[in-house]
């Protein structure tokens, strides 16, 4: 997983390098139909350097080599017109024209397209499957959670409006607060969905996400700790343990399933700690309440979610066997 700025940077250089070709080819055309083209051309290429030299000495010929140049523009104009192509065919390809596909302005600041592509590729850094960039609070489906109460007297219904408007929340207020949560309850309830609808709600607003599991950020904190990882592997495993630090949200899934030994467990801590300290956002989802996440990673662990996580619980029905019975009876 490479940064994202560094992938645009690189479809950048490949619409320079096409756009480079398509000018290339539309000179040669030019040229082969209409022999006299080469002569304008280098006409113009004489007059561009004299002019700058001129410039640049303060010489006096500086109308004279205008007028040599306003003539092979009309020539040029004229061989085109005569060869049927638009008046703008040789003044250079360029998908972007406010920034000549540099991703610049002309102030030295990120041009629009380079922001678009930006965050484009944040979207393909989050890590999320296309199941889950299609999850989305407009998407949530509140007819699959029943009205009637649980076991405990609980609507299951109400619980999940509740976590809806708390995800929603923090979502639409992302980037003004420092609020965390705690997703927990048993698989199948709808914890992912609702992360997923968060992460998609913040990544359209331009922030940056990195969803991924406990088990798969402890194996590879552990890895690279101990130099597991060989010369391939290593650089995006170290993309990826640092991306989850600065990430502007990161979701931790399936926290309280992995196996956790005495350098992961302090590893988390550093993590969510870190975070907290530097005022990042971070989601945990869990099969485990906040109050028994100690069983896990120890009390210092359970003290700093309770004390800074906003703890929302899922309950009811399993969801994904409700979706599959559903399809089913289509
Ligand atoms: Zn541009």
């Amino acid at each position: 997983m490479q940064s994202a700025y560094s992938l645009a940077n690189a479809k950048l250089a490949e619409i320079r390098e096409r756009n480079e070709a398509e000018f290339a080819r539309r000179r040669s055309e030019v040229r082969s139909k209409c022999p006299e083209y080469s002569a304008v051309e280098a006409q113009l290429h004489a007059a561009g350097l004299a002019l700058t030299r001129c410039v640049l000495d303060g010489a006096e010929q500086l109308g004279t080599i205008r007028q040599s140049i306003e003539k092979a523009q009309t020539e040029k104009k004229r061989i085109l017109k005569k060869l049927d192509l638009p008046e703008n065919y040789l003044d250079g390809v360029y998908s972007c024209e406010r920034c000549r596909d540099t991703g610049f302005d002309e102030n030295g600041h990120r041009c629009e397209c380079l922001k678009r592509m930006i965050s484009e590729y944040i979207g393909v850094n989050s890590n999320m499957t296309e199941l889950m960039r299609a999850q989305t609070f407009e998407s949530f489906d509140f007819s699959l959670f029943s009205s009637q109460p649980d076991v405990k007297g609980r609507s299951v219904l109400d619980v999940i409006k509740k976590a809806h408007a708390m995800a929603l929340a923090f979502a639409d207020g992302f980037g003004t607060h420092s609020d965390n949560l705690y997703f927990y309850g048993d698989a199948g309830k709808g914890k992912t969905y609702l992360s997923s609808c968060v992460a998609n709600r913040v990544l359209s607003k331009g922030y940056s996400v990195y969803y991924q599991s406990a088990f798969r950020l402890m194996d590879i904190m552990e890895k690279l700790k101990f130099g597991r990882y060989d010369e391939e592997e290593a650089p995006q495993a170290e993309y990826e343990a640092k991306y989850a630090y600065d990430t502007d949200l990161l979701i931790i899934d399936d926290v309280g399933t992995e196996f956790v030994t005495a350098y992961s467990s302090a590893a988390m801590y550093d993590l969510i700690n870190s975070r907290l300290n530097l005022g990042k956002n971070t989601i945990i989802s869990s099969n485990l309440a906040p109050s028994g996440i100690d069983r896990q990673y120890g009390e210092r662990m359970m003290s700093r979610i309770v004390g800074a996580y906003k703890p929302i619980p899922f309950i009811g029905m399993d969801l994904r066997r409700m979706e599959l019975g559903r399809r089913k009876k289509c």
